[in-house]
């Protein structure tokens, strides 16, 4: 994490678009000066919705192409098939050592600047240090979004294949049979402790693969009786970087612009979902995400709120003294940097530093079973820096931060080493606690020093999950959850459950299972948490359950009495249901739906639209039509009639955010991506455009003539606009597509909230739950220039009376741009422009992150209506 992004940052470039009605964001600054060394005030964390979101417009060429390119020959679609990177633990002894692939050197890479281990360097060194140690593994666990090796090195004594075997029985059983894992003498004594060190998630943080590293060739090369021994009960995990496309690039993102260590609940990304794959088959004890830059060393554990899903005893009692030892071990360094750590739960202010979500790696670790850390190395070497300081200063702070990285793997590997016994134990009581179904225990003031009442959060578990099958989104839900190793069942006859009769077939999450905080931290629909922490630092709401678009029901205290079968993947949902010789007619509700359409129109059916949300395939297409129900899970019925009007394959420019661009690839919208930058260079025209999206990196304030005039041809020809959030809403007030004025909630306000849908194009079928970040609200208001003449236009969707459901969404200082403001109001509108075109505008956040799948639809029509 760095500086570069603050909540002031934010709220600076709300304001900035000019057609906000107040002040965006009254939330304090932490940010301590870049690189000042140790802090006066705390760090603060990268604000979640960066203002590189709405002020950078992503380029669909390179990794994004790629990426797209491979998820589309999967042909599912939208994670529907979410069964992860295909890494596995193998059974059979250690050392497992493989040739890894040697990839040509780069001279660009950005790690050679500050003297470190650039990305084609790993893999050679891997393989030497497999040649001459019998104890290293390595292994290629996933490809990046750009197509880059990830890499596993397993540190450990050799082990027979008999050996293994024994270890992995012992993993299994303690998570499947807790009770009986607490009883076995010879498990206590003989498992070997697992530690898995994550390093390099966000790629512009470098030296966390180069501390490891280090730590891997001393365990590696030592000669001395305590690490031999050390070895002989401990296997040591690293993913030496889980970004090598920014580690070469010097980005914070992966290859397809996301941040990774905001995925971890969505699983959009390659990376991480080899690390998710990583955690469930090693199941750590302890585990450490290595990332920069603070000033001072970080290490959690974290400020309130704490994620309430956690068994959260098992958890600080050993995270507290694990962050002191690397505290100390630091400390040991000796350099005027290194002097002490901040430790958030210890030293910070709550919402300073939450462990709220379980997007970050740590967090997600956690419900996985290990006490996750993320660790902070202090000195700044990247962004403004790496270009601004001298390149002796540069390579100085990178030999600080790869000491304090190694220093704190180190410190960890001897906590979880003299802890053993009661890691062992608190993995098997976490897990034992779930299959009971006991409620979670209340922790006592003082528990460990510091725990208050500000620390106490806890949930009450329903007793099971409910989800009816048949749609793909119910599909999509169940993979990913059994993905995340959830267990989910599938009723084999139908049942009644609460007074309601489900089908057989119907998936079970019965929540008596060892990971049940998992389940249940994607499954509820979370918590209004504005009035316990003034502010937070990422999303503070998300729910699969309310967001996803399938279907799930919640039985707080009855356990379904049906028989049933575990699922380890979801059942085809496609169907043609119709007589042959009918028209067959599809309803545009998931994204599935709409990759459909769009994969007919690519295969040239005459495909017609006879609403905003229901398309009509022809009789004759029928063949194609069952090959995409096939392979996207998608329900064709018979058309009632021959009506409609032939749609063609919209043509898309779009200044979007990289999610958004993500996300629009996923539903197989081609989208020629367009910027502030691109308009005024002449490089891009919007000839043959339908529709034109702006929600990032447009703004037609800054256009030049030339390119003013390219925006205002298009209008005025009739082309259609889509817009999100502010960049878009500033686009509307400035190119006057729309007589709306946008509203903006608190800039760092986001979550889950409820909405009510009236208008026929977004709003037919839609959710009664939508999801914002810095959300925005629409009144009315004639632009009062020359020429306007816009006829008005129609709310597609409000917000809810009480809109928000599960997040954090404050009024600012005044009392203003709260929850309270935007009840009622207009958080989607469509309408038509004064050149003819038709329009509509998003306050809310269908695409946040590719996490929302259930919203994605929205979007979609909005594309089809405006470009029709
Ligand atoms: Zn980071």
């Amino acid at each position: 994490m760095d500086l570069s992004r603050t909540l002031a940052g934010l709220g600076t470039a709300l304001l900035a678009t000019a057609l906000l009605t107040g002040p965006a964001h009254a939330a304090p600054n932490h940010a301590a000066p870049a690189g000042s060394g140790p802090a006066a005030t705390p760090s603060t964390r990268d604000f979640g919705n960066g203002a590189e979101r709405n002020d950078i417009a992503a380029v669909a060429s390179g990794t994004a192409a790629l990426y797209s390119a491979k998820a589309g020959a999967q042909g599912t679609g939208l994670g529907t098939d979410q069964a992860g990177s295909g890494w596995k633990p193998r059974h059979k002894g250690y050392p497992r050592q493989t040739a890894l692939p040697v990839y040509p050197v780069n001279p660009e890479d950005r790690s050679i600047k500050l003297g470190l281990v650039p990305y084609h360097e790993i893999a050679p060194k891997l393989n030497a240090l497999q040649k001459v140690s019998n104890r290293v593994s390595a292994e290629v666990v996933g490809k990046s979004a750009g197509g880059r090796d990830l890499y596993l090195v397993t540190v450990t004594a050799p082990e027979s294949a008999a050996e293994a075997a024994r270890q992995d029985r012992w993993r299994g059983l303690i998570e499947d049979d807790p009770r009986a894992a607490k009883r076995d003498r010879a498990l206590k004594s003989g498992y070997k402790t697992p530690v898995w060190i994550n390093a390099n998630i966000h790629g512009n943080e470098w030296e966390g693969t180069d501390g490891a590293l280090r730590v891997i060739e001393r365990l590696a090369t030592a000669t001395d009786a305590a690490t031999k021994s050390f070895l002989g009960r401990s296997r040591v995990y690293v993913t030496v970087t889980n970004n090598p496309d920014g580690r070469i690039a010097g980005t914070r993102a992966n290859g397809a612009g996301f941040d990774i260590n905001r995925d971890h609940a969505t699983s959009s990304q390659p990376e991480s979902r080899a690390v998710r794959d990583v955690v469930i088959g090693t199941q750590p004890f302890v585990m450490l995400d290595e990332h920069g830059y603070t000033g001072t060393t970080l290490i959690e554990p974290a400020t309130p709120p704490h994620g309430q899903n956690y068994e959260y005893d098992l958890y600080i009692k050993h995270a507290l003294p694990n962050a002191e030892g690397m505290e100390a071990a630091i400390q040991k360094l000796g350099y005027a940097e290194t002097t002490r750590a901040d430790i958030p739960f210890r030293d910070y202010a709550p919402g300073d530093w939450d462990d709220w979500p379980p997007i970050f790696t740590p967090m997600y670790a956690i419900y996985q079973g290990a006490i996750g850390h993320t660790v902070e190395i202090p000195l700044q070497v990247n962004n403004a820096a790496y270009t601004s300081l001298p390149v002796e200063e540069l390579r100085r702070r990178s030999a600080v931060n790869t000491d304090v990285a190694a220093a704190t793997i180190e410190a960890a590997l001897t906590y979880a080493d003299t802890n053993r016994t009661g890691l062992l134990a608190g993995q098997i009581e976490q897990f034992r606690r779930g299959w009971a179904g006991e409620p979670s225990p209340t922790i006592p003031d003082g528990f460990v020093p510091g725990f208050g009442p500000e620390d106490r959060y806890s949930t009450e578990f329903p007793r099971a999950y409910v989800i009816p099958q048949g749609t793909p989104a119910a599909a999509r839900l169940v993979n990913h959850l059994v993905a995340h190793d959830i267990r989910v069942t599938r009723a084999r006859h139908s049942f009644a459950l609460n007074g309601r009769r489900y089908a057989a077939g119907t998936y079970l999450v019965d929540m008596h299972q060892p990971k049940r905080g998992l389940a249940n931290v994607l499954l509820e629909a979370g918590r209004d948490i504005s009035d316990l922490v003034p502010q937070m630092y990422d999303i503070s709401g998300w729910s699969h359950r309310l967001l996803w678009g399938a279907p799930v029901d919640i039985s707080r205290t009855a356990a379904p009495r049906v028989a049933s079968s575990p699922v380890t993947r979801a059942a085809p949902t496609g169907s043609v249901e119709a007589p042959r010789g009918r028209d067959l007619s599809l309803t545009l509700r998931d994204g599935n739906d709409v990759r459909a359409v769009n994969e007919l129109l690519n295969l040239g059916v005459k495909v017609r639209q006879t609403g905003a949300s229901t398309v009509v395939v022809p009789a004759e297409a029928r063949g194609e039509a069952a090959s995409v129900a096939k392979t996207l899970g998608v329900r064709f019925t018979a058309a009632r009639g021959p009506e409609g009007a032939p749609i063609s394959p919209p043509v898309i420019a779009g200044a979007v955010a990289a999610d958004e661009l993500f996300a629009l690839q996923e539903m197989g919208f081609p989208v020629r991506t367009v910027s502030t930058a691109s308009l005024n260079a002449g490089s891009v025209d919007l000839s043959g455009v339908d529709t034109l999206i702006v929600s990032s990196g447009l703004s037609y304030a800054a256009l030049n003539p030339a390119a003013r005039a390219v925006v205002d041809g298009f209008l005025a020809r009739g082309g259609g606009v889509v817009t999100r959030g502010a960049t878009g809403a500033a686009f509307n007030a400035a190119a006057r597509v729309l007589p709306a004025t946008a509203v903006a909630g608190r800039g760092d306000a986001n979550g889950v909230v409820t909405v009510s849908n009236e208008g026929s194009v977004v709003g037919a079928g839609s959710l009664p739950n939508s999801f914002v970040y810095s959300p925005l609200w629409f009144v009315g208001s004639g632009f009062v220039g020359p020429g306007f003449v816009g006829p008005g236009f129609t709310v597609e969707q409000r917000y809810g009376a009480d809109p928000l459901v599960a997040g954090h969404w404050l009024p600012t200082e005044a009392g203003i741009n709260g929850p309270e403001q935007a009840a009622g109001q207009a958080a989607v509108i469509s309408g038509a422009t004064a050149g003819g075109g038709r329009a509509v505008l998003f306050g809310t956040e269908p695409l946040f992150r590719a996490h929302p799948k259930g919203l994605y639809a929205q979007f979609a029509r909005a594309l089809f209506w405006s470009a029709s």
